[in-house]
C-alpha cells in the first residue's frame, strides 16, 4: 500500500540530511557560522531509517544537508541505500544535493557506489560574485571541476540549483543560459523563501518565475516542455536544441497540491514541509528492537501532513529550523 496523506498525496519521496554542518556560508543561508546545531546520527541509523521508508512505499531518497559531501561515509551510505529494495522490488532512486566543492575527488566513488544523479548548487557563474555569496575563495574552481567530474562519471543529468535574490544575482540569469548550453547541464532557478537563518526575506527580494523567463528571454529562445505532475519545476528548452532550464517557484506559484516529498532531519526528525512547526521523533522511536514504533511514527506523520505552506500570508510563522539545519 502506497504512503498516501489525508490530501489524497501518495509520498514517495525521501530527503535525508546526513549532517548540517557546511563548509561555506552563503550570505543569504547562514549568519556567518560553521557549526553544527543538531547531532549526526550513524550511517546504520540512517540506513534503518530509508529501509523502514522504502519497505512503506518510498522509491526516492536524496542526501543533503548541510553539505553531505563533508561526510567521508556518504559513499558508504549510498553502497548501502542502493541494496534496499523497493516495494517494486527495485533499488530505490538515489540523489544528492550538494554545493559541489568536494565533488571532483567523489562524483566517480558515488556513481560506482550506485548513485544515480547530483544536483549542485551555484549561485554565479562569475566566480567573483561566487566568492561574494558562498564567503569561500576560488570555490568557483573547485565547484565546476566538481560539475564536470558528476557529468563525466554519468551523474546525469546534473542540475544545477540557482537561487536568485533581487539586487543580488538576478543578472546572472542569461549568464546561466550560456552556462547551462556550454557545460551541458539544466540550471533551475529556485525562489528565495523565508528559511534563512539571518530574517532577510521579505517579498520584494524574491525574483519570481515570471521575471526569470522574461530576463532568458534576452539571451535565447525557448519554449516550455511537460513537467510531471509532482516536480517542483517549470521546464523550459533552448530551441536551437539540447539545453534546458527550470523554474522552481513555491513563491509564486506554490506546488503543494503535488507535494509528494516527506524529509528526515540529520539528527533523526521528520519534516512534513519544509514550513512544519511540529517535527516527528523517527531517532527516539528506534529504540525497541523491531520497527513497529518507527512504521508508526512515519504513519502518523503523513497523515498530519500539511496541506500546503503560508509565506507571505498574514501570520505566517518562520519555522525554528533554518534551511542549512532541515535538509533542502
Ligand atoms: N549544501 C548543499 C547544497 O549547497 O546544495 C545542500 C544543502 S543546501 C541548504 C540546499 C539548497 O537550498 C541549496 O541550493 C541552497 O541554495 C538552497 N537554499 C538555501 N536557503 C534557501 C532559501 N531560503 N530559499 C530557497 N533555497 C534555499
Amino acid at each position: 500500500m502506497p504512503l498516501i496523506d489525508q490530501f489524497g498525496r501518495t509520498i514517495h519521496d525521501l530527503r535525508i540530511s546526513i549532517t548540517d554542518r557546511c563548509n561555506y556560508r552563503c550570505v543569504y543561508c547562514r549568519t556567518g557560522t560553521y557549526g553544527a546545531q543538531y547531532p549526526e546520527l550513524t550511517l546504520a541509523e540512517y540506513l534503518r531509517m530509508a529501509r523502514v521508508f522504502v519497505s512503506l512505499g518510498i522509491t526516492k531518497i536524496r542526501l543533503t544537508g548541510g553539505e553531505p559531501l563533508l561526510r567521508k561515509d556518504v559513499i558508504e551510505l549510498v553502497r548501502q541505500l542502493h541494496g534496499l529494495r523497493t516495494v517494486e522490488g527495485k533499488p530505490p532512486e538515489l540523489a544528492i544535493t550538494t554545493n559541489g566543492h568536494l565533488l571532483a575527488e567523489m562524483a566517480e566513488p558515488l556513481k560506482q557506489a550506485g548513485l544515480d544523479r547530483v544536483t549542485v548548487s551555484m549561485d554565479a557563474v562569475d566566480p567573483e560574485r561566487f566568492a561574494r555569496i558562498t564567503r569561500m575563495p576560488n570555490g568557483f574552481e573547485s565547484v565546476l571541476a566538481g560539475v564536470r567530474a558528476a557529468r563525466r562519471a554519468g551523474l546525469t543529468p546534473v542540475k544545477i540549483n540557482c537561487v536568485l535574490l533581487r539586487g543580488f544575482n538576478e543578472d546572472q540569469v542569461e549568464a546561466f543560459g550560456r552556462f547551462a548550453q556550454q557545460e551541458q547541464v539544466s540550471v533551475r532557478f529556485i525562489e528565495f523563501m523565508p528559511l534563512e537563518e539571518g530574517r532577510v526575506w521579505s517579498p520584494e527580494v524574491v525574483v519570481t518565475l515570471a521575471e526569470v523567463v522574461e530576463r532568458m528571454a534576452h539571451f535565447a529562445p525557448f519554449h516550455e516542455i511537460a513537467h510531471e505532475p509532482s516536480s517542483t519545476s517549470r521546464r523550459y528548452v533552448f530551441d536551437d536544441g539540447g539545453a534546458e532550464f527550470g523554474v522552481i517557484a513555491p513563491v509564486s506559484l506554490p506546488f503543494c497540491g503535488a507535494c509528494s516529498r516527506i524529509r528526515l532531519t540529520s539528527d533523526g526528525k521528520i519534516r512534513t514541509c519544509l514550513f512544519s512547526l511540529r517535527e516527528h521523533d523517527l531517532r527516539a522511536a528506534m529504540s525497541s528492537a523491531d520497527d513497529e514504533e518507527m512504521v508508526r511514527v512515519i504513519e502518523y506523520a503523513i497523515a498530519n501532513k500539511e496541506e500546503r505552506h503560508h509565506i507571505g500570508e498574514p501570520g505566517f510563522l518562520q519555522p525554528g529550523r533554518s534551511m542549512v539545519h532541515i535538509g533542502g
